[in-house]
Order: structure tokens, then sequence, then C-alpha cells
């Protein structure tokens, strides 16, 4: 993917062969190459080619630019030449170009190039993660925000260990800032955890979960009415602060403070003054330089003022101070910073560079040593330290520090890690080789070789002070480590060899000149290679990457770039569970694909919505009529043709059905309720009082965002408020009917205006009227609510909560709202936005009355187009909150039911199809999910499963455990079904075998922690993807948190500080997948017989034996009964 040159023909790049009449095109060398080749998108905000700094290599890009440029348009010459068929252009080169005109900040061009790689390769874009990186961070720029979350957002989920999510993660998290979605605050949190993260980009994530904060805080306020936005800024900084202190290394300071208000008040003021400061040092948009930084400085005074005691804002303000030359300044904040025994590897690190600049080379290489002796991988200080001793002459130790800082890249993952190292080290490990050994005499020498540096006596005293400090600190660590029993070996390892201090200084050095010695020899070969012949050149493309860089990657294991998944094209669902074994640990080197992996198959590229069938559709195909049935007798709402009826078609209207059914649905009235659960909870929406078809903003705008506010109250306490609304609209009517016409004397009248004849040109004077309408109230307590439970048994076996057709029945926990009841509790105008249920499940909705309510419906073979007027919107789809306008609909040709459910009428909602519903009268539903083990049913679940993980959207069914238990529980007889779930158990299981060979490589133990019964699924702390099997379990604030193996990764390469456990043994998962067989009826006489013998008439084919025995565990609402059952086939 780093190829530079991409023609098909070898005679382009090179004057030793090539083509001597073009004087301009001066040959590029190897080293020019090789430099080239390591450029991409990766090094966007590294690497600042504007730099003066930078300006050879600014050059450099020039050349290669104008050499592909050229290249290019010899290619077109040649295309419109018939005898020439040789010359053709390799897409990657767009690519390349992209990259290029990233780093040099043209955008345009960049832009450009990239849109015409992409055009290229539609298919297979989305390989190429550096692709989608620079192609984001360019459409990020030209603020076309929806595009670049696109783009990130399939970055994310296609290459989850490309080095620069944590750059991803936060413009994801600017982009939802702006559109005033809270949701951003998880793309900042995970950004923070990201190892790799440096000090000042953490300092701007800081600043954005404190400023989003302040945005949510506003947009809360105005839905509230506005009470202003500025009485929110004291809350957001102590939000923003906690964030602060709870994920920064500063725990110790923490704990102290927690104890001590003011202090913490005062702590919390330091922070916020040191996140402006650092802010207005490091953003350039924040004006020009000079002014800046004095900004900064005040800043950071203030917060030192407020903090006295707190190194690293010292450490920052010399930071300021040295940018701006102030010298002496600068050391007496490095100083005092590092006399706030807080000194830590960056302070030294400053310190050095500081130094250096004064061309004072002895201080600044004990500054640097300082650095390195507190963190044996502070990439920075050994590069920093190898440009001093190369500046200085002295190769080999520049050499020795090189390695060191590759070395700490490596142990860090460091994406920090600069290109130019790797092509420094190859460098100079060439030069030696045929330079004359480094004399051993101390004559010319300007500078100590590293071994004496080390014992230099002010850096001994240094460092007597901060192994002091770093005691401190392990024992902090031991204590939290202790209480979750892990042995961190690397950590032990680190920290003996700072103690044993000069001997180490020894060792590591010793190591570092090994490694050189070896580099040298095995790169000597190549020493040769100035100039590069055509075979040179395409030998060197291949490669792609210089040697030694390989090697890297080969140690670290999993590369950081090359993270594409590995297909599964040699394993197969007819292999045995021991031969996918077999044949997974025989790849063991192959470490790819073990992150989280798509469960629906490889190389399919990042999941998208369907497009629209293509058949425009007439006016009246536009709102068609809603299917609907009406039942008169028990035996209709048992037919098997009902349950066909609902399963043909996208909704169904199902009238009559309580009647038919005899049920009571007094059981779930509002005067019920209150005398069965008076305190039951109930969750409020406060919602603004709408015409159905209509959706209106606070400024009188049509919109299709729907906001509401939450909060919470009791069934008793919303019960009086449904009374008296109704008692307050009847008082109107009357009004209305003998003249007397609303006044607007009365102030706390609440019946603004009267929903069923008003519209949007004829609005409240006193504005919008607010309703309250009562959620998501859960009936899931079988003790407090079991006569309503067991009415809702009489119900046809599809229908039920609970039965052994209905996969959600198999999940074997609750999942509240979706194997058990809520109720909804309406006044009218209460609105339910739109939206398509958990995973696409069915969903079954009875009204209880005595109102009605009006539903709205797109066949989900629209939803792509409902998602995208939502994106038009500048609304997410699925965390967003919106009420679509049926005009928009019908000009994007998406045809949309609309119907009223009248009290005792269920409402079938068939898989994947959108709806929205308003209630027009005084009404209470009930309502559940069910899931029809049917092959499309399973299809929609893990094709959404797949979109809620590229949308970082939690599924709520968690599917992998779903379809583990379904395996187990179920004989599946429909091969279509069949094939999807066997599909999903190897592919989860080929998963976990890689993932135990993953962990077993890092050294990490993994501990058996098996299941009990009703245990929930887990889902990842960081990201909420689902996390089966294999957890990975890291304590934050006190909590254990399971992380999935991404966000560990992200965390510690090496999955330092985490502890792994395993719920099934390998072997158990193995027998399940060996055993899940596709169930022939005819082969097993016995099971047919109790199939036909246990279906009073209703199931259209047979009951699941298995499924039977085993429910009997699936939860505690209901004990299911199974003479009845749905197909599987
Ligand atoms: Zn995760």
């Amino acid at each position: 993917m780093d190829q530079i040159a991409t023609t098909s023909s070898a005679t382009t790049a090179t004057s030793s062969s090539g083509t001597p009449s073009d004087k301009t095109n001066k040959s590029l060398t190897c080293q020019e190459l090789q430099l080239l080749s390591e450029m991409d998108s990766r090094q966007f905000g590294v690497l600042k080619l504007k730099e003066s700094e930078h300006s050879e290599k600014k050059k450099l890009v020039l050349r290669a630019i104008d050499h592909l440029e050229r290249l290019i348009v010899e290619a077109q010459d040649c295309e419109q030449d018939d005898d020439c068929k040789t010359l053709l252009i390799d897409p990657k080169t767009f690519c390349k170009l992209g990259h290029f005109h990233l780093l040099l900040e043209n955008y345009s061009k960049a832009h450009s190039a990239y849109q015409k790689f992409y055009n290229l390769k539609t298919d297979e874009y989305w390989k190429d993660p550096c692709f989608l990186y620079g192609s984001g961070l360019v459409l990020f720029h030209f603020n076309a925000l929806t595009w670049s979350r696109r783009v990130f957002l399939e970055l994310l989920y296609l290459h989850p260990s490309f080095q620069c999510t944590a750059q991803v993660h936060i413009r994801l998290g600017i982009i939802s800032k702006l559109s005033g979605d809270f949701h951003g605050l998880v793309h900042f949190r995970i950004a923070l955890q990201t190892s790799s993260l440096d000090i000042s980009d953490k300092n701007r994530v800081l600043f954005h979960i404190a400023h989003l904060h302040e945005v949510t805080g506003k947009t809360n306020a105005a839905i509230h009415g506005g009470s202003g936005g500025s009485s929110s800024s004291p809350a957001t900084t102590t939000t923003a602060t906690t964030t602060t202190s709870s994920t920064s290394n500063n725990t110790q300071q923490t704990t102290n403070n927690s104890e001590d208000s003011s202090k913490t008040l005062a702590s919390i003021k330091a922070d916020a003054y040191r996140q402006i400061g650092w802010l207005y040092h490091s953003k350039e948009c924040l004006g020009e330089r000079t002014g800046r930084e004095s900004t900064a400085i005040q800043y950071l005074q203030k917060s030192i003022e407020a903090e006295p005691t707190s190194g690293q804002t010292l450490y920052l303000l010399g930071r300021c101070y040295a940018s701006i030359n102030k010298v002496h300044d600068a050391f007496l904040a490095y100083r005092n910073s590092v006399d706030k025994s807080e000194g830590n590897a960056d302070t030294w690190c400053s310190i050095g560079v500081l130094y250096q600049q004064q061309s004072q080379p002895l201080d600044a290489l004990q500054a640097y040593i300082c650095a390195v002796q507190l963190d044996k991988y502070h990439v920075a200080a050994w590069t920093n330290l190898g440009i001093l001793y190369e500046s200085a002459g002295q190769i080999k130790d520049a050499l020795a520090c090189y390695v060191n800082a590759g070395r700490g890249a490596k142990q860090t993952h460091d994406s920090w890690l600069n290109p130019n190292l790797l092509t420094r080290i190859r460098f100079i490990s060439n030069h030696m080789a045929h330079a004359p050994p480094q004399q051993n005499s101390t004559k010319g020498r300007q500078l100590p070789v590293i071994e004496e540096a080390w014992n230099l006596p002010i850096t001994a005293e240094m460092t007597a002070r901060q192994h002091n400090q770093q005691r401190q600190q392990q024992q902090v660590k031991d204590a939290r480590l202790g209480s979750i029993g892990i042995h961190d070996e690397n950590y032990y390892r680190v920290k003996e060899e700072s103690s044993e201090d000069r001997v180490v200084g020894h060792k590591s050095s010793i190591t570092a000149s090994n490694r050189a010695t070896h580099l040298n020899s095995s790169n000597s070969n190549n020493a040769k290679a100035t100039l590069m012949t055509p075979s040179d050149l395409e030998s060197l493309l291949k490669l792609g990457k210089p040697e030694i860089q390989r090697e890297y990657e080969k140690s670290m294991e999993i590369s950081s770039h090359l993270s594409e998944k590995q297909p599964i094209i040699e394993l197969s669902m007819k292999m045995s569970g021991h031969e996918l074994f077999e044949q997974c640990k025989r790849n063991v080197s192959e470490l790819n694909g073990i992150g989280n992996t798509s469960i629906v198959g490889d190389d399919l590229g990042p999941p998208r919505p369907p497009s629209p069938p293509t058949t425009r559709l007439t006016k009246e195909q536009l709102c068609p009529p809603t299917p609907s049935v009406y039942l008169e007798h028990k035996k209709d709402a048992f037919s098997p043709q009902l349950q066909e009826f609902c399963l043909e078609h996208p909704i169904a209207v199902v009238r009559g059905m309580a009647s038919a059914l005899k049920l009571d649905l007094g059981l779930f009235s509002t005067k019920t309720l209150v005398e069965a659960n008076p305190e039951h909870a109930v969750e409020v929406r406060t919602q603004l009082l709408q015409p159905s078809d209509e959706n209106w903003d606070l400024n009188g705008k049509s919109v299709w965002s729907c906001v509401s506010h939450r909060s919470h109250t009791t069934i008793a306490k919303y019960a009086a408020y449904q009374a008296t609304s109704f008692q307050d609209s009847v008082k109107e009517e009357e009004e209305k009917v003998s003249g007397g016409h609303n006044t607007n004397s009365d102030s706390d009248s609440k019946d603004g205006f009267n929903i069923r004849s008003s519209n949007g040109s004829k609005r409240s004077k006193r504005g919008p009227k607010q309703i309250r309408f009562g959620t998501n109230v859960d009936l899931s307590d079988d003790k407090k609510w079991r006569l309503q439970l067991q009415e809702l048994t009489k119900l046809p076996a599809w229908a039920r909560v609970i039965s052994a057709g209905n996969m959600l029945t198999h999940v074997g926990h609750v999942i509240l709202g979706m194997n058990t009841v809520q109720l909804y509790m309406k006044v009218p105008g209460s609105r339910t936005p739109g939206h398509q249920e958990n995973n696409n499940f069915c969903s079954i909705n009875i009204n209880i009355g005595p109102g009605d309510c009006e539903w709205f419906a797109v066949p989900d073979a629209y939803w792509g187009c409902v998602q995208s007027l939502c994106e038009k919107n500048n609304i997410k789809y699925l965390h967003g909150s919106w009420w679509p306008n049926l005009q928009d609909l019908y000009d994007a040709g998406c045809p949309a039911y609309r119907f009223v459910q009248r009290p005792g009428d269920l409402v079938w909602v068939n898989s994947g199809c959108v709806h929205w519903v308003q209630a027009i009268g005084w009404c209470n539903n009930i309502a559940w999910n069910v899931g029809p083990l049917t092959a499309r049913q399973y299809q929609l679940a893990i094709d959404r499963y797949e979109w809620n993980k590229l949308e970082m959207f939690k599924s709520i069914v968690p599917m992998v455990h779903l379809t583990w238990n379904l395996a187990r529980n179920v004989l599946v007889s429909d091969p279509k079904l069949f094939e999807l779930i066997r599909s999903v158990l190897m592919r989860t299981l080929v998963q976990s075998i890689r993932m135990l060979e993953f962990v077993k490589c890092k050294n990490v133990e993994v501990r058996f922690h098996g299941r009990t019964k009703n245990d929930p699924s887990h889902y990842c702390g960081q990201c909420e993807v689902e996390v089966f099997n294999i957890l990975f379990i890291r304590e934050q604030e006190k909590r254990h948190v399971v992380h999935c193996v991404d966000c560990a990764r992200k965390q510690s390469s090496n999955l330092n500080g985490f502890v792994c456990l395993e719920e099934y043994k390998l072997q158990e998962l193995i027998s399940v997948y060996d055993n899940f067989k596709l169930y022939q009826p005819s082969t097993t006489p016995i099971q047919q017989q109790l199939q036909q013998s246990s279906t009073p008439a209703s199931a259209p084919s047979s009951a699941a034996l298995q499924a039977q025995t085993q429910n009997n565990n699936v939860n505690n609402v209901q004990a299911p009964t199974f003479n009845t059952n749905v197909t599987a086939s």
C-alpha cells in the first residue's frame, strides 16, 4: 500500500537506465525512495512539512509529486496511442499523491487525488486504512462532516488496530460535539484511553470534553425552555475535570483531594485554567503566536496560583516560555516542576531540548539521561539523545540511542515513532559497516559515551530522587493490582532495571550496541545501493517498507498497519470443530484478524444500508393501504394463516385480537396499575404537542429532529397527570361548545391547542404546549405483575413474550423491554419517534385504550432511504431522535403506511420495519419483541449487529451469545437458517481460538470464569461491543471493567494490566459446534411423532423438543408453555 511509483512499466523512475533526456527528473536515491515509501496519511500532524526544519523533506515530496504527476500525464498520452499498451497507472498512485498533498496541507489537491483513487477502486478502497484515514482528514478539513464521519467509522470498523485510531476518535468526538450530540463523549473517552496519545492531544481531548458538556448542557437548557446557558458552566467544568483526574495519571492527587472539598474546587479550577492555557499554546487557530503564548502563560500562572503543587502545570509553563525563547523563565519553570517532586521524563526531555538549543550539549545529555532513566521507553528522549550524539560525531552512541528509541516505540506501541528514525538507523548502520571502527580513546570526543553518561554525578543525584518517587508510585500501583491479583511481569522487570541504576546503564546500552551490531551486519549487503536500477526499484516497491521496519512489525506480532482482516479461506463450515482448531493453530504466526471481526462474512467491506428498490412508485403506491385482518373468533387468532400473514408483510394490524381471545385489558388500565403498584417507576418524556404529521422546532421551523426531555416519576403521579389532562380537555370542549372562547387570562391552563383541530399554521399564541409521555414502564417482575403477565399467555405462541419459537426466549437472560413487557402511558400527542426495533427484531404492540394511537411505518427495504434523509437533516439515524416529514419521504420515493390502532388491536411490526407512533387519545399500550426462528429474521439481526458495530451503537441483543444458545437449544430444519447460524458459530469459534493463542503469546494467563444461569451477556466498557467468551478485565475507577480485545490492545499492546477470563472451555464450544446439525425430521420418527401430537392446530410446523427441555431455565418471567410452536423451516 505504500508503493510510490506505480506503473507497470519499469522504465520510469531512474536515470541509470531510464530517460536521461529528462533533465528535471532528477532521479530519486534509494534513501529518498525509502523515505517516500514510508510517508502517508499517518504522519499528518506529526511530520509538519511547512516547518523550516523539514524543508529538505518538503522539497523531496514536491519532487516526488512532480514525478508521479508526470507519470500520469505520460500514461494518459499513452492511452490515446494505440501502439502503447505497457504504461498503466496503478490506482495507488493517486492514493500516494493524496498522502503527499495531505502532508503538504494542500487539501483540495489531496481531496481530488483521493477521490480519483476512490473512483478507481470503489470495490475495495476500504482495504487501505491509510486511504480511509487521509480522506477522512481531508473531508474533516472541508467540514464535510457527515462524509468524514462515515469514512472514519469505516476505518475504525475495518481496521481496529490502525495506529492513528486515537486521532480518528478525537475527530469523531468533535463531529458529534458540533451537532450537539452527547454521544461524542464515547469517542473522547476511548481516545484518552489510548496509550499512544501524547500529552498535548490529551489536553485537547480534555478541553473538548469540557466543551461538549457545555454544548450539550446548553442544548438541555434550551429544551427546558431556555434557562440560560451560562449558568451551566460551573457544572460543566466539574464534570469535565472529574474525567480529567480519573483518566490521567494523577491518581494520587485525586484521592487526596476527594477528602477536602475546597481543595477539590481549587484543583478543578487549576485543571480548567491549565487546559485553557495549554490550548492557547497548542492551537494555531486561536490567533497569532506571541499573543497566544502570553495568554497561555497567564492562564497557566492562574492555574499555579490555584494549585501551587502541580508539577505538570509548571512543566507546561516551561514549554510555553521555551517556545517564545524566554530561556531563563523556562528553566525556572522546569526546575520548579522537578522540585514539586512530580518531575517526569517529559520534563527532563524538555530541559534537554532547552539545553541543546542553548548549545550546552553536556547539560542536554544529562537531562536526556534523566529522562530515559525515568522512562526506559521514552522515544523522544532517546531520539534527541541520538541527535545530540550524532551532531557531536559520535555515531556509535547515536545509533545505540536511536535503536533504544525504536525499542521504546515498539514497547509503548507508540504511533509517534518518527518515520525518519528507521531510515536513520539504517543509514548509520550502513555507514558504520564501511567506516573504520570508532576509536575507543576519549580523544576528540565532545561527549561522554552513553555508559559513562549514565554514571555522571548530577544524574546519579537526580535518579536517586526520581527512584524515590517511582517507588511511591509503584506502591500505589501495586496496591491496585494487588486487589485484582495481577502479576505484571513486564512492569517488574522494568522496575528492577531502574533500581539497579548504574548497572542498568551498561546493561541497556550494551543491549543497544549488540543490536546495533546485529543491524549492522544484516544490512551491510544493502549498503552499496545508492542509486537504483529499475529492478531495485521494483523490488523496493514490492517490499513497500524497509526491512528493518518489517523486523519491528514481526516482533510486534500484530503490525499496526497491516490490519486487514485475515480472510478465512482455508476454513469451512464443513470442517469439524477439531479441524478448525488445528487449522487455526497452524496459523499462529498470522495473528491478524483477532479483533472484533465481522460475524457476517469476510471481505465484505463496511456494512451499508441497502439501496432502496429501484421501481418508481406511483402516488397511490407511496401511501399503501395497511395490511390488516379482523378477528372474530378465538380460532382465527390461532390459525397458521394469521401468522403467515404477519410474516409476509412489513407491518400488520390485527383488529379485535383482544376480544377474540377474551383478553382482560382492564388489567393494564391506569386504574388497575395504580392499585397494583402505585410507586412503580415511570420514565417521562416531556414533548411538544404537535399534529401527528408535523414536527416543529421551538423557532417554528419544520424539522426532523424531535427533542424531548427525560425525567422520572411514579405510576400514581403519572396517573394523576393523565386524569387532569383529560378533565382539562373536557372542560375546554365544553367551553368551546358554549361559545366561551379560550381566553389567555387563565395563565396556567394546560390546553394550549386542541391537537385534532390544529395545524402548523394555526399555532397557539402562547407557544407550543408541552405534554408528558410516560414510557418504558418495566413490567418484567412477575411477582408485581403476575396477573398481567399471565393474561398475555392467552396469545398465540408467535405473539407471546416467551415461547420456544421465539429467539429472544433463548437469550437466557432478561433484556428489558425486549423479552419482557413494557407499558406506555399516554396523553394525546405522546410520540414515540422513528426507529427500527433493536437488532431488527419484530415487535408486538397492543393498545389498551380507551383512546386510539396513530401509526406511521416504512417497509424495511426502504430503511436506507430514511437513514439518508436523517443524515441530510444532520441527525444520526441510530443515536438521534427524529420524526419523519411525510412529504420528504414521498419526494424521495419512499412509501409510508399510516393507520389507526384502536383499543384491543394488535400491531405486528415485522423485522426491520421503520415506524413512529403518536397517541390520538388518552391510552396505555403494552409492547415487547419477538424473534421468529426464520432465516430472514436471523439475517436481519446479524446485519444490524454489524451496522451497529460500525456506528458504535450498542446491540441490545447479544447475537453471538444468542447464536450459541440457539445451537444448544433448537433443532433447525431450514437449511438457510442452519447455514447462517453455523457460519456465525464457525466465525466466533475461530475467533475464540485465535484470541486464546494471542493471549498466550502475550504471556497473559487465561483464567476460567464460567457462566452462571441468567448471567447477562458481556459488553465492552469502552466501545459497547458484545464480548463473547474471552473477557479482558482491567480495573478502572475501582471497578473491574470488561474490555473487548480491540480496546484492550489500544490501551496496552501487550495486555499489561489486563486479566483474561474465559467463559467456556474451548472443548465445550467445539462440541456444541460439532453437534449442531441440520435437523431432518424424516430421520427421527420419534421426534416427528412428538411434533404431530404436540400442536393444538396452531403452529404451522414443529416444536423443537430440545427447546422444550432447555427452556425452563430461560428466565424467571413466566413458566413457558410449549404445546404450540413456530417453524424453523
Ligand atoms: Zn471495545
